[in-house]
């Protein structure tokens, strides 16, 4: 079936971009940007962005000369980034506001011709499709986690095995489910939302939406490479045939600008503390274990105390990532208001590095970091595989639960912590990490690592997958079916 708005002759192929106005998804999204506008002289851009996060990256039009940049109120006041507890709401204002002016790009001189939005938006593709744009999502979740989320998750909610009864085992394999048997995975291991006990949530009823939603695009893409993924991309492409493997999108970006020009950017939402950068440059080869749980996820004063002391304790040198709005109900996070023990301030003294954001690319190709202790977000998690830096995962919830499920058991370069956070146990995993076992899963990085940068260069399969999305954009190959 073709679409209900056939291309005119000579029209020019136009590409809205519209990613989730949060850090990882904004960064993925800036680097999918980089890429097409390498691509060709013949594709318009337009950069779909919340008016907060233009505000914070004042100089995106100027490094980005060949895109245009439309802008939209997610309905909060102030540039701050937005907190994980507004985010339900966040996002039905901004999609409303989106979908408000969609026909508005249908409108000459550069009619849209294709969509790419963020997983979450499935409102918005689904009305984009009516007014006969083609769809592409970009979920920029790690794939091990849409597999499940589409494959399962919905049906564990609709069976009422979600949410998890009382004394149930979590640690348990699973093994009932249809099309989980033989793989790694215990119910511990599902997804965030499974672990909620109100299924009313908005948020829940989000991300169950999109799970449900996500196959009818005409296309997906995907932050991975094919080597890490194995036969998970075959189970995801008998749901959503038509997939663009084209990570990691960071490494396939820098690799494919000039040599001259081949330093990280920052699409840092936080100002950069380069500080930390001269602190490594004094530390010995691979002794660093680089500490960050990524842009939203909250610490506890009694995690943030465990976590100190294990890291002191374990006499191993760290670099840490302190995010000012990350403790939970404290608002001034100095130390000297804390009131740290000693202990824990001597021994940062001697062997520690606090900042409060850095640039973290940079941080990780750092001949001195040789470990990274993260929440195993996506984009943390692809960015230190390319480093073939092994973590030691603490995750907290959406895809993190699966991804550090994967790091240690499927892919085997690092140590699933998952739900503990006592400060006996950090020490001798992160002894673990950074010296019992760091061979082994230093080979394994290694060999990722080696893989992945084949995977982005001239005629690898992330390199092929994305010739093959900008040749279907450019010849819009898409077709929106008439049902839809
Ligand atoms: N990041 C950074 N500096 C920091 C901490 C994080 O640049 O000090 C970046 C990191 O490189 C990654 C993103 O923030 O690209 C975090 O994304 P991720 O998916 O790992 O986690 P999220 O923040 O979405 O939970």
């Amino acid at each position: 079936m073709r679409s209900q708005r056939e291309p005119q002759q000579h029209q020019q192929p136009s590409v809205l971009l519209l990613p989730l106005p949060l850090q990882g998804p904004i960064n993925c999204f800036l680097k999918l940007a980089h890429l097409l506008s390498l691509s060709s002289d013949h594709l318009n851009i337009t950069f779909l962005n919340a008016a907060f996060v233009h505000q914070r990256l004042p100089d995106l039009p100027s490094r980005f000369p060949r895109v245009k940049f439309s802008l939209f109120s997610d309905g909060i006041s102030g540039d701050d980034p937005r907190p994980p507890a507004k985010f339900a709401s966040m996002v039905s204002f901004y999609e409303a506001e989106v979908i408000r002016s969609l026909p508005e790009f249908l409108k000459s001189p550069a009619p849209a011709t294709c969509l790419i939005a963020d997983g979450v938006f499935t409102a918005v593709g689904e009305r984009a499709m009516e007014l006969g744009i083609p769809v592409v999502y970009f979920s920029t979740l790690s794939p091990c986690c849409i597999w499940a989320s589409c494959f399962f998750v919905p049906k564990l909610f609709d069976s009422g095995e979600v949410p998890f009864k009382k004394g149930k085992d979590l640690n348990e394999p699973i093994s009932d489910i249809p099309g989980v048997e033989g793989t790694a995975l215990r119910w511990c291991d599902l997804p965030g939302i499974c672990r909620t006990q109100d299924i009313t949530n908005p948020y829940i009823q989000l991300v169950l939406e999109e799970c449900r939603k996500l196959p009818k695009a005409q296309g997906h893409i995907l932050n991975t490479f094919d080597d890490l993924e194995g036969t998970l991309l075959d189970k995801l492409r008998s749901l959503c045939p038509n997939l663009y493997t084209i990570g990691p999108v960071h490494l396939h970006s820098r690799t494919r600008q000039p040599e001259s020009e081949q330093r990280v950017t920052s699409n840092s939402l936080w100002q950069e503390d380069r500080s930390c950068i001269t602190w490594l440059d004094a530390q010995p080869s691979e002794s660093v274990i680089f500490v960050s749980f990524g842009s939203v996820v909250p610490l506890t004063m009694d995690q943030l105390i465990e976590f100190w002391y294990g890291l002191v304790n374990s006499g191993t040198r760290f670099l840490w990532v302190r995010r000012p709005d990350s403790l939970v109900g404290i608002e001034d996070s100095e130390d000297s208001s804390l009131q740290v023990p000693t202990e824990l301030l001597k021994g940062t003294r001697d062997r520690g590095f606090i900042v409060k954001w850095v640039p973290q690319e940079e941080v990780l190709a750092h001949g001195a970091v040789g470990g990274f202790l993260t929440h195993s977000g996506w984009n943390s998690t692809l960015e230190s595989i390319v480093e073939g830096v092994p973590m030691l995962c603490w995750p907290n919830g959406i895809d993190q639960l699966v991804i550090s499920r994967f790091v240690g058991d499927v892919w085997k370069i690092g140590i699933d912590m998952k739900d503990i956070c006592d400060r006996v146990v950090i020490e001798v995993m992160v002894r673990d990490l950074m010296e019992g076992r760091r061979n082994e899963f230093s080979q394994r990085a290694n060999r990722l690592s080696k893989s992945a940068a084949q995977a982005v260069r001239e005629g690898g399969s992330s390199w092929l997958a994305l010739h093959r999305l900008i040749e279907d954009i450019k010849f819009m190959r898409f077709e929106v079916p008439n049902d839809t």
